[in-house]
């Protein structure tokens, strides 16, 4: 049986934003027939304090912070959107403990690549996939884990938090010229020019891959953004659907080929119409659960 990490608390209403968390519902309505959603419950702090600071964590715990402080995030900080960002961080936690255990994680959520150790940015504020990783090494269940980021942003925060880490490894494919400006290294970048289609794309991640696995990851948390998408209005890559589909099925054969767990995180997609974004997210992860086909 399929299991979905979702919390209706993901949505939460922050006005006209081109952001709408309305498509994590969405996604979660598009993949329940196909198994069970399992709702996370509140991270611990200590749990938070794995790949943040106190500081950083009392502001998100208590929804204090400055305005400059809410401004780089680019979300307004209510106490519901703290709270939405705390269980998705926790369902990645989660999402990493089902890959463990049966081969495969789904997080209809996560994927928070811009959240840094002591601030938020670009509608992150939790870095979801760092607390993942090192929750399941302070337990002991895994020493090497690998990071794919195919969202059409660098993974800024989930580089700079995880760089020295020994055993992680940071891989993170995007639109070179696009936000962040400033891109801490992660343990392999590949930037690609605007414009870039599927046939190069897909080319590019396949030469690339291997370095992940020659690391030997116990533990692969995918970073599935769909803002690489033709159509989104963020990007400027020029991914079809089909081509999204095609990406996601190569890393699910790279891990699933390899043996190694894999945890799905959403991350990016901004899409004109809502329905369209949340329908490539729930391609990705219907491609996950092993079936391979698109929903339609
Ligand atoms: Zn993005």
């Amino acid at each position: 049986m399929n299991r979905f990490i979702y919390s209706p608390s993901y949505a939460v209403d922050i006005g006209a934003h081109v952001f709408p968390t309305a498509k994590f519902r969405l996604a979660a309505e598009a993949v329940a027939s196909l198994g069970v959603l399992c709702e996370p419950q509140e991270p611990s702090r200590d749990d938070l304090l794995l790949a943040h600071d106190s500081a950083w964590v009392d502001k998100v715990l208590t929804s204090r912070m400055s305005l400059a402080e809410e401004m780089l995030m680019e979300l307004p900080f209510t106490p519901a959107v703290s709270l939405a960002h705390r269980l998705q961080a926790a369902g990645t936690v989660l999402a990493c403990r089902h890959a463990l255990e049966a081969g495969v994680g789904l997080h209809v959520g996560g994927g928070s690549h811009h959240a840094f150790r002591d601030h938020g940015e670009g509608f992150c504020v939790l870095n979801d996939i760092a607390v993942g990783i090192m929750k399941m090494r302070s337990e002991g269940y895994i020493r090497n884990a690998a990071v794919i980021d195919l969202d059409v942003h660098q993974g800024n925060g989930t580089a700079s938090i995880l760089a020295g880490e020994p055993g992680i490894f940071t891989f993170s494919m995007h639109q070179d010229d696009l936000y962040p400006s400033v891109k801490p290294p992660s343990s392999l970048d590949v930037g690609l020019p605007a414009g870039t289609g599927d046939q190069d794309y897909l080319r590019i991640l396949e030469e690339n891959l291997p370095q992940v696995f020659a690391h030997q990851p116990e533990l692969v948390v995918y970073q599935a953004g769909v803002d690489g998408w033709e159509k989104d209005l963020l990007g400027g890559l020029k991914l079809t659907a089909q081509g999204l589909r095609r990406r996601d099925a190569m890393v699910y054969e790279a891990c699933r080929g390899r043996g190694v767990p894999v945890a799905v995180t959403l991350g990016g997609g901004y899409g004109a119409h809502i329905k369209e974004t949340a329908r490539l997210h729930a391609q990705t992860l219907t491609l996950f659960t092993g079936r391979g086909k698109e929903i339609s």
